[in-house]
């Protein structure tokens, strides 16, 4: 059925896509799912936060071969300040004004929401403010415990 609505929608068989780049900004992570070769915790030697000259530098590879969207994907880092991501977003904006729409997962505004104690829709009004581009699906949501831990799955 999708296929014929596809056919009727597009019948001239034409396929589109655009270049988009995820960059892994930091790769500390406390949700610790049972499947992720990716994290790593603060006390792990290869642990890493990007700055925003490399993530920068990231983006303009991306430029150079045409691409036009990033998501920033990095794991639930519990120290990262909210003036981290403000100043990210505000820098990455101004050398790339052309169409860079800077996307966190939704489940990485809601681990913001989390840390930073903040209403869910007053996060994702500031991070709009300060450059956001949308916000697609995926990822996995956090869950905290009554300690206040973050639930391991
Ligand atoms: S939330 Fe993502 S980065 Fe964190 S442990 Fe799970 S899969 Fe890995």
């Amino acid at each position: 059925m999708a296929d014929r609505a596809r056919q009727r929608k597009h019948p001239d068989k034409l396929v589109t896509y655009i270049i988009d780049r995820n960059i892994n900004y930091t790769n500390v992570c406390d949700v610790y799912c049972k499947f992720c070769a990716f994290y790593r915790t603060e006390k792990d030697k290869d642990h890493y936060v990007l700055s925003t000259d490399q993530i920068c530098q990231k983006i303009q590879e991306l430029v150079d071969i045409g691409g036009v969207q990033i998501l920033l994907q990095g794991g639930h880092h519990p120290k990262l300040s909210i003036d981290y991501y403000f100043d990210l977003l505000q820098t990455i904006r101004r050398p790339f004004p052309a169409g860079e729409h800077p996307r966190f997962l939704a489940a990485r505004v809601h681990h913001f929401a989390d840390v930073f104690k903040m209403p869910l829709d007053e996060v994702i009004r500031r991070f709009k403010d300060a450059g956001l581009g949308s916000i697609p699906g995926g990822g996995r949501k956090s869950s905290l415990t009554k300690s206040g831990k973050r639930m391991r799955r």
